[in-house]
């Protein structure tokens, strides 16, 4: 049985970029905080917290003064930057670029379209880190929708701008635009249509590994996807490979294998979410090799 990491997968260039920004940070320091975790894995998040990384919550935060917090690639509203000014916290920002430049469109959306009454609404996860951070650039007036019930809250009669979070899946994203735009036109038909203007914001590293990841599970005969559990964008691509592939599995380590997912199997595909070291995709194909004498 051959096993096979997929080249492609593991940490985008955002999340790189964070870790790497926070481990030059702790060479020069014992502890470095950082609101939230660093990254949705647990398993990284432990090796971090070994080098003096502590996640603490917004709470924490407002108690923290006189010293130095990371901003993780998610970003963060416009609050946190004005605690910090206030408590004397210096922030070292790894916020991702295209989430900052999101967070720009956002703000800028909703503030000319203030005139018009328009509407912001953002497809995404209500409580996510960064769904946080766009809402905040709309003073949380924005309306978070994460399913189809969720369209209720919009007024169909008032201009809508449209973003996704970045980690959104694509097919979700364009199902909710035409709900949207099917909502708006059944109520308005003897009226004009208010302004409708749908952005996708997904993020080009994730939906680029959508089709990379169909090709690659469609591949394999059995699929193992290792992501951390609190990973939306994982949730999104471990759907992807099930659909394409249904001996597709979800595991957060190597401890979460079980042999008889690869009965009969003559090839087994290794891949994650853009929060997955590669370290652990490694971990995990010795794993299975160690559970079924498999040569990788
Ligand atoms: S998925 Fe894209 S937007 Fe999100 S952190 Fe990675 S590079 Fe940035």
């Amino acid at each position: 049985m051959e096993v096979t990491i997929d080249k492609n997968s593991g940490y985008c260039f955002g999340v790189e970029f964070a870790i790497e920004m926070a481990e030059d940070e702790m060479r020069n320091c014992e502890e470095l905080y950082c609101l939230g975790d660093i990254v949705h894995n647990s398993m990284e998040v432990q090796r971090l917290y070994a080098k003096g990384l502590r996640i603490i919550d917004r709470e924490q935060l407002k108690e923290l003064r006189d010293c130095k917090v990371l901003i993780r690639a998610h970003g963060e509203p416009p609050e946190t930057y004005k605690l910090a000014l206030e408590n004397n916290i210096e922030l070292i920002d790894a916020s991702c670029p295209v989430v900052l430049k999101l967070q720009n469109r956002v703000k800028h959306a909703f503030d000319s379209g203030r005139a018009a009454d328009t509407q912001i609404v953002i497809y995404g996860q209500v409580g996510h880190a960064e769904v946080i951070g766009l809402a905040g650039q709309t003073r949380d007036e924005a309306i978070i929708v994460t399913t189809e019930e969720d369209l209720a809250k919009i007024d169909f009669n008032r201009p809508v701008t449209l973003f996704s979070q970045t980690t959104k899946s694509t097919k979700g994203f364009y199902h909710i635009k035409a709900l949207i735009e099917e909502r708006l036109q059944q109520a308005n038909q003897d009226s004009k249509l208010p302004a409708f203007d749908a952005n996708d914001s997904i993020c080009r590293q994730v939906s680029n590994r959508e089709p990379q990841l169909t090709r690659f599970a469609a591949e394999h005969d059995v699929i193992i996807f290792v992501s951390g559990k609190k990973s939306s964008n994982g949730k999104a691509l471990y759907s992807v490979c099930k659909q394409h592939n249904p001996r597709s599995y979800f595991v957060e380590n190597e401890e979460e294998l079980e042999r008889e997912w690869f009965t009969d199997a003559a090839s087994v595909g290794i891949c994650g979410a853009t929060s997955t070291p590669m370290w652990l995709m490694q971990q995990v194909a010795k794993g299975i090799t160690a559970l079924t004498e498999a040569v990788v």
